[in-house]
Order: C-alpha cells, then sequence, then structure tokens
C-alpha cells in the first residue's frame, strides 16, 4: 500500500527556511579580540539569500563545490547553509593540514569558489596557486576590509569581498527543489592513519544526523540551548552541531580563532554556554585552566567529547571539581560523524556509572554496529570479544569520494564499513574501543591496549598527557612505549608509574620503555599522532628509559 504522507524531502534548505522564520531572533554569536559579533537566523536568512544570489553569479548554478577555509563563525554558518540549499555543495577544508594535502583535497574535490577567514590570508595566499580548479575566492571576516587582497588577484582568480558581495545581491532567492539523497556536502577524514579521503553526505544524512544529534539522549538540544562548538567546523561537520542548532533553534556560540583556555571560558561565561563539544586534548587545557583560576563553569548543562578515546579521569574531574558533566561520543567522518553516544542505561550508577561513560558509548537510532575477528566472522556481541568494529546505517558512507576509488574498496564489504578501530561491542549496543588496528600492540601474540594505559596513566595525579605506542622488539614483536607529559615541577619515576599501573595491568602489558615529552605531538585536529611518535622513537630523537 502506498502512504498517503506528503513527499517533502528532508534537506538542509528546510533547516535554513525553518530556523529563519521559526527562531528569527535567536543569536549567533562570534568571539571578537575584546568581546563579540551578534547577528539573528532571520538575519543569516537574508544574509544566506544574498549570498546564494552572489554564487549564483559566479557560475555556481549545479553541484559545483563551494569550498570554505576558515574557523567557527557567522559567515561560516551562512556557507555551511547556503550552498547545500541552492544545490551545490558545500566543501569544509581543513585549516591545520599539510599545504601538500590542502592542495590535493581542494584538487581532488573540483571546488570552484572558495570563502577564506582574511585572518587566515597568509596561509592561504600560497595555497591558492595551487588549487587548479578554482574561479573565484570570497574573503570574509572583520579584517576583510582592510586586507591586502594583491596576493591572491595576481593568480588571476576573481577576488571579492564577502560582505560586499552580500550587500550587492539581491535579498530574496528562488531555492530550487533539492532531492534529499543529492550530495549536500563533502568533508575529507583528517588523515590520522593515512591519506585524507573524501566523505560525500547527503541531505538526508545531514537531516537525520542533526536529529541524532539533537536527540535527548545525545545533546537533548533545544531552543533554550547555547551551543558552543569549539569541535572545527572543518573537521567532521563539527560534530553536527551547526546543523542540530539551526534544527532546534539552539544559539550558536561561535570561538572564531581564540581557542586557547582562557578565552574559551570567557566566552563560556559571557555567553552562558549551556553544551560545548571539543576533543579531550582541549578539554584538559580547559581542566588545568579553570583548576588554577577557580574559574565558574556552572552555566553549563553538558560538553561533548570525542574524536580521540575520553578518559573517565577527565570526566571525573571536570564533574566533581567543576560541576562539567562531560559525555563521550564516538565517530568517524564517514559517520556523519556522531554514532555512540555513553549514557549509561537507566539504573546504573556509582562506580558502573563510569564503566559505561568510559566506553565509547551506546549506539545511536539507526546505528548497526557487528565486530568481526581475524577470519572474518562475526564474534559475540559479550563485551568482551575483541575485533575490528563495523558499522553500517543511513549516516554512514557506502564509499569514498569518487565511489569507484579503487583504493579504498577494502573499507567497505557487504553494505559495511571497515572502521579501522578494535574493540568490543556488548549485548546493550555499548561499544568498548581498545585501539586503532593501526595503532595496535602486539606483543608476543596478544593485543595491548594502548587507550587502556592511557587512560590509567593520565589519572596518575602527576600526568598531564600520556600517549603509548608499540616499538619494534626482538623477542616479542612488539612493545609498549609509554611517552608522558608530567605536570611542571614533579619528578616521578618510571618506576613510579608502572607502579601505578600494576594494580590493573598484568606484568606482560606494563610498559617497559619510558620517555618523558614536553607535550605530546597532536594531529591537525588535535588528536594524539602516534604517526610522529614511532618516528621520533625511530629516529633516535625520544630520551628512553627502560623500566
Ligand atoms: P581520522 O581517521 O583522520 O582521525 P576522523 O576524525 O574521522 O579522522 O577520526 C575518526 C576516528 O577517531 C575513529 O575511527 C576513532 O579511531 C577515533 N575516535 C573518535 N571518537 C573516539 C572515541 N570516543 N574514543 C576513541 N576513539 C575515537
Amino acid at each position: 500500500m502506498k502512504s498517503t504522507m506528503q513527499d517533502v524531502p528532508l534537506t538542509i534548505g528546510r533547516l535554513l527556511e525553518h530556523v529563519s522564520i521559526v527562531h528569527p531572533d535567536i543569536e549567533v554569536v562570534t568571539a571578537t579580540p575584546d568581546g563579540s559579533r551578534r547577528r539573528t537566523y532571520g538575519e543569516i536568512g537574508e544574509r544566506a539569500a544574498r549570498l546564494a544570489n552572489a554564487l549564483r553569479g559566479m557560475g555556481v548554478d549545479a553541484d559545483q563545490r563551494v569550498a570554505t577555509f576558515m574557523w567557527n563563525n557567522a559567515e561560516h554558518l551562512e556557507v555551511y547553509a547556503t550552498a547545500p540549499a541552492m544545490g551545490a555543495v558545500l566543501h569544509t577544508l581543513n585549516i591545520r593540514l599539510f599545504p601538500e594535502q590542502v592542495t590535493y583535497i581542494a584538487n581532488h574535490a573540483e571546488d570552484h569558489v572558495v570563502v577564506v577567514d582574511a585572518s587566515l590570508l597568509p596561509a592561504f595566499e600560497k595555497l591558492l596557486p595551487t588549487f587548479r580548479t578554482v574561479r573565484h575566492v570570497l574573503v570574509a571576516g572583520p579584517e576583510a576590509a582592510e586586507a591586502d587582497l594583491s596576493a591572491l588577484q595576481a593568480t588571476g582568480v576573481d577576488v571579492q569581498l564577502y560582505e560586499n558581495a552580500i550587500e550587492a545581491a539581491e535579498p530574496t532567492f528562488a531555492w530550487p527543489a533539492v532531492d534529499e539523497t543529492s550530495a549536500a556536502a563533502m568533508c575529507y577524514t583528517s588523515g590520522t592513519t593515512g591519506n585524507p579521503k573524501g566523505v560525500v553526505y547527503s541531505h538526508r544524512s545531514a537531516y537525520l544526523h542533526s536529529m541524532a544529534v539533537a536527540m535527548g539522549d545525545s545533546l537533548a538540544l533545544t531552543a533554550y540551548d547555547r551551543v558552543l562548538p569549539i569541535v572545527p567546523m572543518f573537521h567532521a561537520n563539527a560534530w553536527g552541531l551547526p546543523y542540530a542548532a539551526m534544527m532546534t533553534g539552539a544559539m550558536l556560540v561561535m570561538p572564531d580563532r581564540w581557542l586557547q583556555p582562557e578565552p574559551l571560558v570567557r566566552l563560556i561565561q559571557a555567553e552562558k554556554v549551556t553544551v560545548s563539544g571539543a576533543v579531550p586534548t582541549i578539554w584538559n587545557d580547559i581542566l588545568g585552566y579553570v583548576d588554577e583560576h577557580h574559574s565558574d563553569l556552572s552555566m553549563i548543562r553538558q560538553v561533548a567529547c570525542g574524536g580521540s578515546a575520553v578518559p573517565v579521569s577527565l570526566q571525573r574531574a571536570l564533574q566533581e571539581r567543576h560541576g562539567v558533566k562531560m559525555i563521550q561520543a564516538w565517530g568517524m567522518t564517514e559517520t556523519s560523524p556522531v554514532a555512540s553516544v555513553s549514557w549509561p542505561p537507566p539504573g546504573v550508577e556509582g562506580e558502573d556509572e563510569w564503566q559505561y561513560r568510559g566506553s565509547q558509548g551506546r549506539l545511536g537510532a539507526s546505528m548497526q554496529a557487528r565486530i568481526v575477528g581475524d577470519a572474518g566472522i562475526e564474534l559475540p556481541r559479550d563485551g568482551e570479544s575483541v575485533g575490528e568494529l563495523e558499522v553500517r546505517g543511513p549516516r554512514v558512507t557506502g564509499s569514498y569520494y569518487p565511489e569507484d576509488d579503487a583504493e579504498s574498496q577494502e573499507k567497505f564489504h557487504d553494505g559495511w564499513l571497515r572502521t579501522g578501530d578494535v574493540g568490543s561491542l556488548d549485548r546493550l549496543g555499548y561499544i568498548k574501543l581498545s585501539d586503532r588496528s593501526k595503532d595496535v600492540i602486539k606483543s608476543g601474540g596478544e593485543w595491548i591496549s594502548s587507550v587502556d594505559l592511557e587512560n590509567a596513566l593520565m589519572a596518575h595525579p602527576d600526568v598531564v598527557e600520556a600517549a603509548v605506542v608499540g616499538i619494534p622488539d626482538e623477542k616479542w614483536d612488539e612493545r609498549p612505549l609509554a611517552t608522558v607529559v608530567l605536570r611542571d615541577g614533579a619528578t616521578t619515576t618510571p618506576e613510579q608509574l608502572r607502579a601505578h599501573l600494576a594494580d590493573t595491568f598484568a606484568k606482560w602489558q606494563l610498559p617497559d620503555a619510558w620517555a618523558f615529552i614536553a607535550e605530546v605531538p597532536r594531529t591537525s585536529v588535535g588528536k594524539f599522532d602516534k604517526k610522529v611518535i614511532r618516528k621520533s622513537f625511530a629516529d633516535g630523537e625520544l630520551d628512553v628509559a627502560r623500566a
């Protein structure tokens, strides 16, 4: 039987229309050096129409890629909304990747227009001559009017000020009907374990993902919230926070380039932020700052953390010392990204609650997962059997871009995505990861979880950060090397740290090589960069003690 319901596509255009009509007075706030600049969703609705007209004038009339090279700010949100709503494809470029990778990505995606923040021109000027398909550049942000554009103009590409283009354009736009399965946005993985790979989201997947992020058992977003996405909009859609805010009418508080703990805490307090999202390294920095300055964070209702394993010690410290409830989420660029969120099941309390909150979370609605062992056989969902995590669902990519990309075929099979993450799944759908497959430490044929070791080390009061990698060993193939950042003034020894771990780990799992370092190298999105640590060890750059 055919349903009688209206066939209205689930598109980004609907979100833009909804937020600008139903929540026109709610603001999008962008941090400035001495305060903020503010714009309402109603104003953004009109500016989006103007931007669409301006882009159409630049030949964006089909699925051309409109790229961004921007911080999190109101203009970035306007491009996020406008490009997909007009039927084009938003492509967020990661401003922190190595230049060669940005060049590769922009050319691979065949970007047509780039909107760039004036504050990023020094980096962008070097990139533009390497972009083969870019025809137009729009320079945005408060500094744009004073910016020297001569280097960009010298490339022969059309260069305009974003604000001028918006001002000159008509304030209404005939938004086209867009198929919900068509491309809305694309994003490349941050390349932590290899070359960046492109993922193309559909309108439908972005819409469903926004609903999933806004749900009560995820971030429970409403128009009463003031959301601070610290996680960059150039990486994995800022975990869907911008679109989820548009869906719910939540106010957005954008940090722009002020990502150090002091301005972030100031912004949280000034704008009474209720919800935020960032990777563990950022929260760790914020924790250090608020511990030292006794800052008030009581306005926060909940923060999300993910991108890499979130130590329970970090969650507990924020909750017990500052009343900030942190919830861990797991996901990948390939999964839109949020796929699981670690709310414990009802009735679970005390230490058991922390067991769940230390996990990568419970699968969200519409997500399916399985654990697959060495021989390609599905393992039981018993919370113990460890293998590779595979997922599928309507917000999981079915391939990389382009669809026939031969190099990446092995990541997909029978409709499942091989995540490259290793761990277990329990009967209630909670994921517990022990490693990424490329970081797994295999010692004497047995796996040692670097994530578990890191979490335990970071629970030691003298340890700021710790990253554990496998190093070659003649007898055992590999052994764990712990690289540790100690608190200022701490004189803790490897023997003491080993003794601290000995309570919870078997002897053969304990690191026997130790290096104290000034900071853990990080990737472009703030994750521990284990490739760099392994290379430093191989090049003899680490001062390694055996214990
Ligand atoms: P990249 O693969 O380049 O790092 P992504 O940002 O898409 O790009 O990273 C996704 C990966 O991040 C996941 O496959 C997983 O390894 C890691 N990750 C994300 N969230 C968590 C989490 N909560 N715990 C552990 N690892 C996580």
